[in-house]
């Protein structure tokens, strides 16, 4: 094998909830997984079947860490969300398969470029720049389904410098986790190392330079980070 000619670039990782690293190797979002979230976007939740977008791999930001305020946008939004990490590869995942194709779950927060993904959609142009930024993915540790499970239900929530934004549950998902794993499968072949956003509640709102985002779901843990 000849040798690369520039540095490879270095492999993007989550820890694991008691210890190694899960290595990412593409990062999928649901968009509206949450009526509410979709009637505040101006969407229909009734009508639309999911959609997705996609983030670099090395836009995660670990859990304790910085995340820097992106350029060109004047309005930074944040969206909590449940996060799938897959971990058995598959294409056309029954539903009733598909959770065994997950690894594990951790809590991450969709940052987006509001004003440009309003730009995007008015233009009926690409949310790339939008969604897939650099730092764009803060993810908390992953916990793997053999300690915690397979979360249907429970607190999802993000706050601001303290205050509560976004207060909901798993069970408002429109389209449920084996759901979302198998309508992506037809799409793509899945691979270990994949995440899936898995869409946020109702509540998104502005951040600024200075204010810590914390968020949580309830048993699967946290995320914490400091927009700067
Ligand atoms: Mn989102």
């Amino acid at each position: 094998m000849t040798a690369f000619v520039i540095p490879a670039p270095a492999q993007p990782a989550v820890p694991v909830a008691g210890g190694g690293r899960f290595p990412v190797r593409r990062i999928f979002c649901v968009g509206r997984n949450y009526a509410d979230h979709a009637r505040e976007m101006g969407g229909d939740p009734d009508r639309e079947p999911p959609f997705f977008f996609t983030k670099p791999a090395d836009a995660i930001v670990t859990s304790g860490a910085a995340t820097p305020y992106p350029t060109e946008t004047a309005e930074l939004h944040f969206e909590i969300e449940l996060v799938v990490a897959i971990g058995t590869a598959g294409r056309d995942i029954a539903v009733g398969d598909a959770l065994a194709h997950v690894y594990g779950y951790a809590v991450g927060i969709d940052l987006t470029r509001r004003d440009l993904q309003a730009a995007a959609k008015k233009g009926g142009r690409p949310w790339d720049m939008a969604k897939g930024f650099d730092a764009s993915a803060p993810i908390g540790f992953i916990q793997p389904a053999s300690v915690i499970g397979h979360p249907a239900k429970g607190g999802i929530t993000l706050s601001v410098d303290g205050v509560i934004k976004q207060s909901s549950d798993l069970a408002k998902m429109i389209w449920s986790v084996p759901e979302t794993i198998a309508c992506l499968s037809r799409l793509v072949a899945l691979e270990p190392g994949d995440l899936i956003f898995t869409g946020t509640p109702d509540g998104v709102g502005p951040t600024v330079r200075g204010e810590a985002l914390h968020g949580s779901v309830e048993g699967v843990g946290e995320i914490l980070t400091r927009i700067v």
